[in-house]
């Protein structure tokens, strides 16, 4: 968690601390009201291929510049969060995937360096409901597959806190294409 906030961004009070709702919350007097501390809703697709391999993007953005992730994006203020996977995916790597073919895969918390707590909404793929080869976007400075060992090994390289969400997506994908 970011350090809660010392001033009210309204008025400049110092804020105090109040029991609100079962959660402790700062507090601005002069405005009589809780300051509440929400998420930003960010959306992306793992597009997972026949080799069980993994499509990752090399990050430009904080948070985690520098490291491997999802291709990933803020959503629009009135755009589903399966449409913003979807054109994020577009964006950052030149693949192009239908809403109908992406499927909810798990969600992530992460934190900005600015303090904003992101929710990452984290779509499932495979290659072959995507067209287009792999070319990294404006938004990204590289994108190609990775394979499980290779995510597990270099795992300093991988945006922390993504490396149990990579694997389960390869383990699910392996269930639902080749096992069965
Ligand atoms: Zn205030």
């Amino acid at each position: 968690m970011a350090p809660d906030p010392a001033y009210c961004s309204t008025c400049g009070t110092e804020l105090d601390d109040r029991e609100i709702e079962g959660r402790t919350r700062r507090y601005c007097h002069n405005c009589a009201k809780p300051i509440y501390r929400n998420p930003k809703p960010c959306a992306g697709v793992l597009v997972v291929d026949e080799q069980k391999h993994v499509l990752l993007v090399k990050r430009t953005q904080p948070p985690a510049a520098g490291s491997w992730s999802l291709p990933a994006g803020y959503l629009e203020a009135d755009e589903p969060p399966q449409e913003a996977a979807s054109r994020e995916l577009h964006e950052e790597t030149g693949l192009s995937v239908s809403t109908s073919d992406i499927t909810l895969h798990d969600t992530n918390f992460v934190q900005h360096p600015s303090g904003q707590h992101i929710l990452v909404v984290i779509y499932l793929t495979t290659r072959a409901s995507t067209t287009g080869s792999p070319t990294p976007g404006s938004d990204a400075g590289a994108a190609r597959f990775w394979d499980l060992e290779e995510i597990i090994s270099s795992a300093q390289r991988i945006e922390p806190g993504y490396e149990g969400i990579f694997e389960a997506a390869v383990r699910v994908t392996n269930t639902t294409t080749s096992d069965r």
